[in-house]
């Protein structure tokens, strides 16, 4: 049958026996072009070359005037695309933030997609729309001890940060100055306007001064330590400087898990200084405000409460579909600072008959129902089962540190890891260090066999390890350094 010939009442869930029998057809193909290709991998990508995925994915006309039959389409999805995705669940990728999702999540995301609830109106979505506020509810509460905390659902750690600037950069000028950013753009003195963070800070610190109109240049970063920490000093003398020069520092972002590195700033020492200056603290917490839900590490992020303003993602190591992430805010009155009113999603009216819009704490519109996933999830694991995934990580990290500390062909930057990723490089006895570990990484993607990520330190090349998957295993990890090695020996000739 032509796919052309479908009949609406097919094409759409509803309530006649056509649509759920074409729905569960179609969603059992869909399990099928996941299973054949996952069920022969053995590595955790192909390692087929870019010219040849070209070509394989070049063949297609993306839109025939006919349609073809569901089963025929999926089954070439998945011996062509799925066959070449990078299997996040295989022990040897570990290159990124960049998880395995749960089981759990996978089956609330079906339903996430079938209701396509849109968080920006109470009339889009109406138990989507408590739900999330309530998720939001005890995620704010999990971090603040306040009343007024609040958050919303945003795409990622990039909406997140930009958010926290935003609000920072607006709440600032509007409290010192009684200039209003919203209605009347930036200052005439807005180039000495500041924004502080570490030299390890994300990017996306830098791309939101300049999407804020600020510039990259407004960004000041701060030197790290050894244990690549935001230092103290630097920041008193940097902060000095900036005084002295008429500069008026308005935020500072703090890492909480940093990208490399996975390092932690000091979070209490930076406050005595956020607070003396009257400046907004931004935690970005992408990556390590996951610590929060293990009794034993928690301790690790302790003077988190103090930010005006958090990041946090769900699709790193709270183990959720991308994308899926939340802003968190101290105050949840800052969230004024957003708000505009349309007339068609979220009227003065409704509010005085207290409907909630979300709209108004976002700077999307239409906007997914993402906080049923880590709803669903937070049910089925319980706090304790998410603790269990996340120690059992931190506790292979500091296995394979160990290891490579005691192992003379590796060097390791950071022996005592505050998260789950390792920065080493391999040392070679003749050969250019920095070429040779190019060159490992390069022919293990190239194979297949490991997916590892570079870094650089100081202009030196580095090796990265980014251990959030939970199945791997001691035995994984003997296995990897054990191939690097040799790669590294057949290069070091
Ligand atoms: C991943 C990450 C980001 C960016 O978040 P996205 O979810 O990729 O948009 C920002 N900061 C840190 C520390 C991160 O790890």
């Amino acid at each position: 049958m032509k796919s052309t010939t479908l009949h609406p009442d097919q094409l759409f869930l509803g309530n006649s026996d056509q649509a759920w029998n074409y729905y569960q057809h179609a969603m059992k193909q869909s399990e099928k072009a996941l299973k054949a290709p996952f069920a022969l991998q053995t590595k955790p990508f192909s390692g087929i070359s870019v010219a040849e995925l070209n070509n394989l994915i070049n063949r297609w006309d993306i839109c025939p005037e006919e349609g073809t039959p569901i089963e025929e389409v999926l089954e070439q999805v998945g011996s062509s695309i799925i066959q070449h995705t990078m299997v996040v669940h295989d022990p040897n990728c570990v290159a990124h933030l960049h998880c395995p999702p749960l089981i759990p999540a996978l089956a609330a995301e079906a339903l996430v997609s079938a209701t396509n609830q849109s968080m920006d109106s109470w009339d889009q979505s109406p138990s989507a729309t408590l739900l999330e506020e309530r998720v939001i509810q005890w995620l704010a509460k999990l971090f603040y001890d306040t009343s007024d905390c609040n958050g919303v659902f945003t795409s990622g750690g990039t909406q997140s940060n930009f958010m926290g600037l935003l609000l920072a950069r607006d709440h600032y000028l509007k409290a010192h100055h009684d200039w209003d950013v919203k209605k009347r753009g930036l200052p005439p003195f807005a180039s000495q306007l500041r924004i502080i963070c570490s030299e390890a800070a994300h990017f996306t610190v830098k791309q939101s001064a300049s999407l804020l109109g600020l510039g990259e240049d407004a960004v000041i970063t701060i030197q790290t330590d050894s244990k690549q920490q935001m230092c103290p000093h630097d920041l008193e003398r940097k902060l000095e400087t900036m005084l002295a020069a008429k500069h008026i520092p308005f935020a500072l972002v703090a890492t909480a898990g940093t990208t490399d590195f996975g390092s932690i700033d000091p979070l209490e020492a930076i406050y005595t200084h956020t607070k003396k200056h009257h400046m907004w603290l931004h935690v970005d917490a992408a990556y390590g405000g996951a610590l929060q839900l293990s009794t034993s590490y928690r301790n690790r992020l302790s003077g988190i409460e103090y930010a005006d303003s958090i990041t946090v993602d769900f699709h790193k190591l709270f183990y959720q579909p991308i994308s899926c992430g939340a802003f968190l805010l101290k105050e949840k009155k800052h969230f004024q600072l957003l708000k505009l009113h349309a007339d068609y999603l979220n009227p003065e009216e409704d509010e005085l008959d207290g409907i909630p819009n979300l709209v108004g704490k976002s700077i999307q519109t239409t906007r997914r129902f993402d906080a049923l996933k880590l709803y669903v999830s937070l049910q089925v694991l319980g706090r304790k089962g998410f603790a269990h995934l996340i120690e059992s990580t931190l506790h292979i990290t500091q296995y394979t540190a160990s290891t490579l500390a005691h192992h003379a062909h590796f060097e390791i930057k950071n022996r005592t890891p505050h998260m789950n990723a390792i920065v080493f490089r391999y040392l070679p006895k003749h050969g250019d260090i920095n070429g040779i570990n190019l060159a490992i990484r390069q022919h293990l993607l190239a194979s297949g066999e490991i997916v590892l990520a570079k870094t650089k330190v100081k202009d030196e090349v580095y090796l990265k390890f980014t251990l959030l998957n939970p199945r791997i295993t001691e035995t994984d990890i003997d296995h990897m350094i054990h191939l690097i090695e040799q790669i590294g020996n057949q290069f070091d000739q």
